[in-house]
């Protein structure tokens, strides 16, 4: 398999955007690449905006962004305040706020699936690609109730100690999610084990993309 790496060592920085609905959205989804990037010697800009929270779910996002961002070269964490479960309903005031997002010019774009089943994750994906048309957007995976689990076609094969440092950062930041039966250290390594087993990663753990539009 031909692999192609994102830009290494080049003097301006790469600036990524993490977009997810709540607090631990991100981390789940990506948090593995993110630490991957990060682990490298390219200069990594990143911008985490999370659009849903409380007081308590905003105080553990910014916690897990601390922890899983603390080796970018420059970071910007904004959690927003949207109602969680009711996006849809607050369509214009979240399309509103992706208008203020134009300037920032990503080169790399990470968001919710177009496809996900969760009515707040689907908006922001939509909006994601509503706003930023020219840009490589790449979309993760939630595993939940509703089974949506489908088929990525972007692979990022994990060394098994990132999986369990992603691991171990969200069953630590997120401790008012312990509770729910899905959110637990089995579930997450699990799902990167057979994406892994997928991809035929010599660790065997990876997390994987939907990526709809790549230029060569
Ligand atoms: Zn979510």
């Amino acid at each position: 398999m031909l692999t192609l790496n994102l830009p290494q060592d080049s003097a301006a920085p790469l600036k990524i955007l993490c977009l997810g609905s709540h607090s631990d959205d991100i981390e789940i989804g990506c948090g593995g690449t993110i630490l991957r990037m990060l682990s490298g010697t390219q200069k990594i800009e990143i911008t985490w905006i999370v659009f849903a929270s409380n007081s308590e779910r905003e105080r553990e996002a910014r916690n897990s962004a601390a922890l899983f961002l603390n080796q970018a070269t420059r970071k910007e964490i904004l959690i927003k305040s949207f109602r969680d479960g009711f996006f849809p309903f607050e369509g214009a005031q979240i399309k509103n706020y992706f208008e203020e997002l134009k300037g920032i010019a990503p080169d790399l774009i990470f968001t919710h699936s177009r496809k996900d089943a969760h009515q707040d994750h689907r908006l922001i994906a939509e909006l994601t690609w509503n706003t930023f048309r020219n840009h490589l957007v790449l979309e993760y995976e939630i595993p939940k109730y509703d089974g949506d689990l489908g088929q990525p076609n972007l692979f990022v094969p994990l060394e098994q100690e990132i999986c369990e440092t992603k691991v171990r950062y969200l069953m630590g930041a997120f401790e008012s999610q312990r509770t729910k039966p899905w959110f637990g250290r089995d579930t997450f390594l699990a799902l990167m084990r057979l994406r892994g087993m997928e991809c035929v990663a010599a660790s065997g753990y990876a997390e994987t993309f939907y990526c709809h539009k790549l230029v060569l």
